[in-house]
């Protein structure tokens, strides 16, 4: 079954566009964060970041970084937040690849912040754990 990213791609669930190119369609998310939280993802059906090719998923990129740089211009957004959810318990309800471009807003918006809580890290092998991740990148 198709999911609602790829029906709108498909033009069959309207949305309302920001950008679009032959490999790339952004579109505005239907919950606002702040004003202009945006969506760019990848119109070839990726499940997420992850599983996406590189060469796609560098496109996608470039198109988050240029919908911040507008909407720092254009609405005078202090900063932007560009994130994306990788699996469901990451936070991803929406199984296509996406990247949110986040305005934020001094003073106005309500202070949006990804949740990273610090640990205890007296216990833990950073070194080691450092040298797992490191050893097992492709
Ligand atoms: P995530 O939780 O990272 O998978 O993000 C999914 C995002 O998709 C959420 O922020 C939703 O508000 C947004 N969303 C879901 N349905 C639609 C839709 N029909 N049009 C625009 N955005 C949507």
């Amino acid at each position: 079954m198709k999911d609602i990213f790829c029906k709108i791609i498909d033009g069959e669930i309207p949305s309302t566009k920001v950008y679009e190119d032959d490999d790339v369609l952004a579109i505005l998310d239907i919950s606002q964060t702040t004003k202009g939280h945006t969506l760019v993802m990848p119109k070839k059906h990726c499940g997420n970041i992850l599983d996406c090719p590189q060469e796609l998923m560098h496109k996608v990129f470039d198109v988050a970084q240029r919908i911040g740089q507008a909407e720092m211009l254009v609405f005078g957004a202090a900063g932007v937040n560009i994130l994306t959810n990788a699996g469901e318990c990451a936070g991803q309800s929406v199984p296509h690849f996406h990247v949110h471009v986040i305005p934020r807003y001094l003073g106005i918006d309500p202070g949006f912040q990804i949740t990273m809580k610090p640990q205890d890290t007296s216990g833990m092998d950073l070194p080691r754990i450092a040298q797992q991740i490191s050893e097992n990148i492709k």
